[in-house]
């Protein structure tokens, strides 16, 4: 173990991020909290001092993923001190605190007390305490720089609704938001830096304002005045959450973007239903027809879980159908995870991992469909495009459309973090990207 005055300098510390936007727009808060406590962050290729992994549980492979990773940095640095905190710590911390090198495990709660307790973990084994999810209550704001042009500003923590297959809200507690003012105040901030573009995010984002006289519409009003910003983006919102007001107002609004990601998980009412997921079939469609009604270019991106518990040969048949039906631009497919302590666990009817398989697949191949039919579609229009990713001269430079089409165009000088108007000219082979041109700076 390393002495307390070997730190001469300040301590060096490498951030590793898993899982979902929100946990990357908190390493960027516990990292500044961090720098504000004297500690630097490693420079690449520097041997750090301390490890910050903020973990992710939403899989079994999530979290096998989490422990691996956690035992290659301490095969890569023996003498560094790892601190893991994050939903998978939350939930199993004695599973991490097995690992060699993990010298302490945080939960949520503690998040912005790590440099504290990070003091302490430079030499020795640190032992926390971990709050029940009713307990977790604290709203910690966070916002990160994703990619050059990109933030995410986390609006939202924790779940009240208890989703059958999800360990979330046992992770991350109860619905709590941050306030409108100080949201706005970081987007003012986010402007500040130069930021054009950012993404709303939470776990539970329409939830926004739980238990006050405020919502998730009223913060995009405020929003949509910052100066400087340019466009916002709603990382995703539960159907049943997703008002005509909040659509209405997107439609008619400065800088929010025509781009929705709305989960439905199962397209089938007897599996929703078993996911006690607070929506039917009939009520996502009306949903999602009202969105094309009034943003008839929006892009629609959906969630889908193949293989859940319940989802038997003709419930999957069904599921298909409907998501066949609706104008949607893409879906993002997961396999079904078996969680310990989750309710799915009592639900008869287990799919087998090849039927996952050929499930995922199928769903993969009707996503690649939609998605190559919904871009085509507007392949000769010119729409605004956030260039991102220019290397310099000649190079490739990626962007998206304001209804989120990946585009790329060749360019012979960087116009990273540029709006400019695009002709979209041909679909690339990968079916999603178009190859654009400027017509306009
Ligand atoms: S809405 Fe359901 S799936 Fe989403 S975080 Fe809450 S419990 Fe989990």
């Amino acid at each position: 173990m390393i002495d307390r005055d070997t730190f001469i300098s300040a301590p060096k510390v490498y951030y590793h991020t898993f899982g979902c936007k929100l946990n990357f727009a908190e390493t960027a808060s516990v990292a500044e909290n961090f720098s504000r406590n004297g500690y630097v962050t490693a420079a690449k290729e520097e041997t750090p001092d301390l490890v910050v992994v903020n973990s992710c549980s939403v899989t079994a492979e999530a979290d096998r993923k989490c422990r691996s990773t956690l035992r290659s940095f301490n095969r890569r640095w023996p003498n560094a001190a790892i601190l893991v905190t994050g939903c998978y710590a939350q939930l199993h911390p004695e599973q991490l605190l097995e690992i060699p090198g993990v010298r302490a495990v945080v939960g949520i709660n503690d998040k912005l007390k790590l440099p504290e307790i990070a003091r302490t973990a430079l030499t020795e084994t640190v032992t926390t305490t971990f709050p029940s999810a009713s307990e977790l209550r604290e709203f910690m704001p966070s916002c990160s720089r994703g990619d050059r042009t990109r933030f995410f500003l986390k609006v939202q923590d924790g779940c009240d609704y208890w989703c059958t297959y999800c360990t979330i809200p046992k992770a991350r507690g109860r619905s709590r938001s941050g306030t409108i003012p100080q949201l706005v105040e970081q987007a003012r901030l986010v402007a500040e830096q130069g930021g054009k573009e950012i993404v709303l995010t939470g776990v539970n984002i329409g939830d926004f304002g739980h238990g006050r006289d405020d919502n998730f519409t009223d913060l995009c009003r405020a929003l949509d005045q910052v100066d400087g910003i340019e466009r916002y983006r709603i990382s995703s919102i539960e159907p049943n959450l997703l008002t005509d007001e909040l659509i209405d107002f997107v439609a008619g609004s400065r800088a929010f973007m025509p781009h929705f990601h709305i989960p439905l998980q199962n397209g089938n009412d007897e599996v929703l239903k078993l996911m006690r997921r607070r929506y039917d079939t009939a009520l996502f469609a009306a949903k999602v027809n009202k969105v094309k009604e009034v943003i008839p270019d929006a892009f629609i991106g959906v969630d889908l879980i193949v293989g859940a518990r319940g989802e038997t040969s003709e419930r999957f048949e069904s599921s298909k159908a409907f998501v066949e039906s609706l104008p949607i631009s893409h879906l993002h497919v997961f396999s079904y995870s078996e969680r310990p302590g989750t309710k799915a666990l009592d639900i008869e009817h287990v799919v087998s991992q090849e039927e996952k398989h050929i499930r995922s697949a199928i769903m993969h191949e009707l996503s690649a469909r939609k998605h190559a039919e919904f871009a085509s579609s507007f392949l000769g229009t010119v729409r605004p495009v956030l260039l991102e990713h220019g290397h310099g001269d000649n190079s490739v430079t990626g962007g998206f459309t304001d209804n989120y089409l990946r585009i790329e165009t060749s360019l012979d000088k960087c116009m990273d973090n540029t709006i400019c108007k695009m002709r979209l000219d041909t679909l690339m082979d990968d079916g999603e990207t178009i190859a654009a041109s400027i017509v306009e700076e």
